[in-house]
């Protein structure tokens, strides 16, 4: 039983009392051209009207370690040079998502940006809010956990550092060919994420509002937990290159509330 076991201990992230911007899963890259454009005029609005940004996750579709900024290609040049103005303006908190796990220290201090854990609660207007990329959600998917188990060791993932960047962009393509596969073979339920892992998290945390991306199914989920009406709040993922009708938008936390904003 969940009850008997010693409690976890959560981070805590104290957020202003402005109105804070959450988008994640914009999988930039360099065939997203419309996709960025909707990412740098998100960042030049949030500036304007937001107190904070947080993006959990999957901002880039890949990232094999942060010595890729040392010469970026002209795509990631110009998105990281508007992160960099963005968080000159207002605290900017990058997450790490399944593709970008090995965004590190040395990305968040060239921007001027914060990383969050990979779980955090959010300490907001509104109470305490749970989030995370949200892959650790579905666990109904085994291989994709035991795939994440593996890629998120530390010894691992130093020993995957250590080898030259063409050959890690490389390894990244193939994984990414190989999850293509697994994914048009795998039932689309047990790709989202699962109400009991769910409902444990929000039990621990003793949080009643849980924000996540990854799973690219936008939405606002009303459901108890023991009695305990909770939330959870799914963010879109953006896509204005290579789908009609073109998505995308963000999650709104202020005084009045939660509510998504459309692009
Ligand atoms: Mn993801």
């Amino acid at each position: 039983m969940w009850s008997s076991r010693k409690p976890k201990s959560f981070n805590k992230l104290a957020l202003p009392q402005g109105p804070v911007w959450l988008a994640s899963d914009l999988h930039l890259g360099a065939d997203t051209p419309a996709t960025q454009q909707a990412f740098l005029s998100f960042l030049h609005q949030a500036a304007d009207e937001a107190a904070a940004v947080l993006l959990p996750g999957d901002i880039f579709n890949v990232w094999v370690g942060d010595d890729a900024i040392a010469d970026p290609p002209p795509w990631l040049a110009e998105a990281l040079a508007a992160m960099k103005a963005a968080a000159s303006r207002l605290p900017l908190y990058l997450g790490r998502g399944n593709r970008d796990f090995l965004i590190g220290q040395r990305l968040a201090r060239e921007l001027g940006a914060h990383l969050l854990p990979d779980v955090v609660l959010l300490q907001t207007v509104r109470g305490p809010v749970l989030l995370s990329h949200g892959d650790e959600y579905c666990t109904d998917d085994r291989a994709y956990q035991r795939w994440r188990a593996v890629a998120r060791n530390p010894l691992v993932q130093k020993l995957f550092l250590m080898s030259g960047l063409a050959w890690r962009q490389g390894f990244a393509r193939q994984a990414r060919a190989r999850s293509m596969q697994a994914k048009r073979s795998t039932p689309l339920e047990i790709m989202d994420a699962s109400p009991d892992t769910v409902a444990a998290a929000l039990r621990e945390s003793g949080a009643s509002v849980v924000v996540h991306g990854h799973t690219h199914r936008p939405a606002h989920h009303v459901f108890a937990v023991d009695g305990r009406r909770c939330e959870r709040w799914v963010l879109p993922d953006w896509e204005l290159d290579h789908a009609e009708p073109k998505r995308g938008g963000w999650l709104v936390i202020d005084r009045d509330g939660l509510r998504f904003r459309d692009l």
